[in-house]
């Protein structure tokens, strides 16, 4: 984020919020605020504000804010340094050049520059071999015969690594070193002579470029029946595979217009899909998705239809990847190929053999990701009762993730009536299960804010504003504990401490510092209509927060007694709770 003193900071601190944020957003000004419709969310009552004063923005819609970085990089789906350079450029600041790194990373960087390098040459030199030599022509043969034509096969950039074994490292070993040549995943070492050798032998070649479309590594698929069939690069300085889909550097453009993703597993796949002029395709290049992978996706969109390979790995692969787009959120539907003839079809069969359209029409009625599951569960052996409970095992997980109760109560009755199950029965499975895995939902963003009581709004309020004040607010807060063991605990600490610093409020890095509920949460509060703070005002706030303190206090003292009426602290229980009653009756 942006660091005191940073050139992000002094950006920031010139930039105005409302004029960049209005040159993407119609706002009109409301009060001291100014307020418009979401661009993040359909809408067609505006819930999208800006302020000014504060320098940040928040929609009551969707719940997304922050400060005029956050607000670029969700825009723009880039990353922060990105966010920097494009609020500068707007607002007309010059950008210094870079300053120099330490001499280790200067090394990292011109090796990474240098492998980086080697891999635009490595393309060159198979894609050579493709066009020019006896080998690579008859491989060539085989792309035609799968359907890939010349423009195919020099759009995507596909080549030919030889059957010879070294003709790779007899190009390269002229101006590269032993090392650099091993770091690059292209060249291997035998164990045992230390000689070196291709990796890539007698395989048709994919480059795999990154985000950026700078190739980065290599996938391999074998021509005869050499094992592995398909043979990637290994985790180099420049390339791993978890951060890497195939194909995203194309498709950004479509990810971001059609704002969905077709997901599939391998570069034949993609390639097919890409061809027939659907563009917002990705592979995950392994069995499946990675966390970093979705979350580079989810720059782009939130929606996937998963079309993986219709066998057993497949489903698995499948399965695997919806757990973790669920958990992040994702809208996600599942497109199961039907087979052609007898065999099992993947998206690059099914395109060649039943054509584009029908592809389209399949991808258009994909299911959402439960249907798919209740499908696989109804071929489970649901005849006798220990099958229905596997199968229902098997969907809980699933349901368990849907983050809405009335969805999660739709798909209840469904799956009930689908697998033949008593539905109470059912549903009290549910609630078990609930409360069971109760610590791991928690962790999910929820849908709605929190509730926070008017006096805990009215004192986190003042703590960011009440510049009179503020900083000898929290010093009361803190010294008497008042807020602990609030539900807004977290937000009173993030902000006390702010304001014992004595600097203005950043809202935007306190929020950024928080969990998501509780970021939403504070920045409702720090949109709300409200009159200016007063001293007494603040005061009448805390004593209710030290009523409420005493009030639990004396309820967890009645416990104490009750739990043990004849213990030796029994006489100490008994006149704390005197004290905690005079001073609760004496506030009244
Ligand atoms: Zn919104």
């Amino acid at each position: 984020m942006a660091e005191a003193g940073s050139f992000a900071e002094k950006v920031k601190q010139q930039a105005d919020i409302v004029r960049v944020v209005g040159e993407y957003v119609r706002l009109k000004k409301t009060g001291k605020d100014f307020s418009g419709l979401c661009p993040f969310h359909q809408e067609k009552t505006p819930s999208f504000t800006v302020s000014p004063i504060k320098q940040i923005f928040y929609c009551f819609g969707c719940g997304k804010g922050g400060d005029v970085y956050n607000f670029v990089m969700d825009m723009e789906k880039c990353e922060f340094p990105e966010a920097v350079k494009v609020v500068a450029e707007k607002c007309g600041i010059a950008i210094p050049r870079q300053k120099e790194r330490s001499p280790e990373e200067r090394k990292e960087n011109q090796q990474r520059s240098v492998l980086v390098e080697m891999h635009r040459e490595t393309q060159t030199f198979f894609v050579k071999q493709l066009e020019g030599t006896p080998e690579g022509k008859a491989a060539g043969a085989y792309l035609e015969d799968r359907g890939l034509d010349k423009d195919a096969i020099a759009g995507f950039g596909i080549g030919y690594a030889p059957s010879g074994g070294d003709a790779l490292l007899r190009h390269l070993k002229p101006k590269y070193n032993d090392k650099l040549l091993v770091d690059s995943g292209l060249v291997s070492r035998d164990q045992s002579a230390g000689r070196l050798f291709d990796r890539f032998r007698r395989r048709i070649t994919f480059p795999i470029s990154n985000e950026s479309g700078k190739i980065v590594a290599f996938g391999a698929r074998a021509l005869g029946d050499d094992m592995p069939k398909y043979l990637n690069s290994p985790e180099t300085p420049i390339y791993s595979k978890s951060n890497v889909l195939y194909h995203m550097d194309r498709a950004k453009e479509a990810l971001r217009r059609q704002d969905f993703a077709i997901l599939v597993e391998g570069y034949m796949d993609a390639i097919a899909v890409a061809r027939a002029g659907i563009s917002n395709v990705v592979a995950s290049c392994g069995t499946s998705l990675a966390e970093p992978q979705i979350k580079l996706l989810g720059r782009f969109t939130r929606r996937v239809i998963v079309n993986y390979d219709p066998d057993t790995a497949g489903q698995a692969a499948t399965e695997r990847s919806l757990s973790l787009l669920l958990e992040h959120d994702f809208e996600v539907r599942v497109l199961a190929l039907p087979p052609i003839g007898n065999k099992k079809a993947d998206p690059d069969l099914f395109i060649r053999e039943r054509g584009k359209d029908e592809y389209l029409k399949l991808l258009k009625e994909a299911p959402p990701y439960v249907d798919y599951l209740i499908a696989r569960a109804r071929q489970m052996d649901l005849t006798t009762a220990e099958g229905k409970q596997r199968a229902l095992n098997f969907l809980l997980p699933y349901i368990q993730k849907i983050p809405s109760g009335i969805l999660r109560s739709e798909w209840a009755t469904r799956v009930a009536q689908q697998l033949r199950i008593d539905e109470p029965l059912l549903r009290s499975a549910l609630t078990k299960a609930a409360k069971e895995r109760r610590s791991e939902i928690k962790t999910q963003p929820e849908l709605l804010g929190r509730a926070a009581k008017p006096v805990e709004r009215r004192l986190i309020r003042m703590l960011a504003e009440a510049q009179g004040f503020r900083q000898e607010l929290a010093k009361q807060l803190q010294n008497a504990r008042l807020y602990h063991g609030l539900e807004t605990e977290k937000i009173f600490a993030a902000l006390v401490i702010a304001s014992l610093s004595g600097q203005p409020l950043q809202a935007a890095e306190v929020g950024a510092a928080l969990e998501e509920r509780d970021r939403r949460l504070l920045f409702e509060i720090l949109f709300e209509e409200a009159n200016e703070p007063t001293w007494e005002e603040a005061m009448s706030c805390i004593e209710a927060l030290q009523h409420r303190q005493a009030e639990r206090e004396l309820a967890d003292v009645q416990r104490s007694i009750e739990a043990n009426p004849a213990a030796p602290e029994l006489r100490g229980l008994l006149e704390k709770k005197q004290q905690l009653m005079r001073r609760l009756a004496a506030a009244r």
